[in-house]
């Protein structure tokens, strides 16, 4: 069988950036990886943005007397609660000036429903609203996923494990991607790769 392989870029957006209001540690490194890894000769290349409505459940503001890192309960379970974050068409949800969508094929939107928040690129986190992407790259022929971006342990690894639960051969790109780690949550997230037969990967043995 031919392969063929993606690209999917996970949510290297302003505010998860430095600056912003959700920064991740050291985000700023994964952005000259991404953009170097999308001039590369994928099959397909996707990139992501976490795009919310303004009174988004997510947002600790939206929920009078609750604080960021709150946990709250939503019918599809527990949900934590975030700063104001990728509010859809402002400069915090926008890509960094040096990472162009110049060689995107596909830009997955999510999180735009107001009671939903969404971390993987394939299916929001009711475990039932679909993006649609798994047959959107299964109609192109592709047969093996590689993920990158922000953050490792958070969008990425829910990302990477729903492309391995939808059958693709799925590689996680480390140095391309930067971690939170809070609570043990990259090595949780590290587990459920080994688990789902998810590779990691580095830029560098990536051949084109
Ligand atoms: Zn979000």
């Amino acid at each position: 069988m031919q392969r063929k392989r993606a690209l999917i870029v996970v949510d290297i957006q302003n505010d998860f950036l430095p600056g912003g209001v959700l920064a991740v540690p050291s985000g700023a490194a994964v952005i000259g990886k991404a953009a170097e890894l999308m001039e590369g000769a994928w099959d397909a290349v996707v990139m992501t943005q976490d795009w919310h409505p303004k009174d988004h459940v997510s947002f600790a503001a939206n929920n009078p007397g609750k604080s960021e890192g709150d946990m709250i309960m939503l019918p599809y379970g527990e949900q934590i609660l975030w700063p104001v974050h990728c509010v859809a068409g402002t400069s915090g949800a926008a890509f960094p000036g040096r990472l162009s969508d110049r060689n995107a094929d596909l830009i997955i939107r999510k999180g735009r429903e107001r009671g939903i928040d969404s971390y993987s690129a394939f299916c929001a986190a009711d475990g039932k609203t679909l993006t649609g992407l798994a047959g959107w790259l299964e109609e192109r022929g592709i047969t093996d996923v590689y993920v990158c971006g922000l953050a490792t342990d958070f969008c990425v690894s829910y990302t990477a494990a729903d492309a391995a639960n939808a059958g693709f051969r799925t590689f996680v790109i480390t140095d391309a991607s930067a971690a939170i780690d809070i609570g043990g949550s990259l090595k949780a997230a590290e587990d459920t790769w080994r688990k789902l037969g998810i590779s990691t990967v580095t830029t560098a043995e990536i051949e084109y």
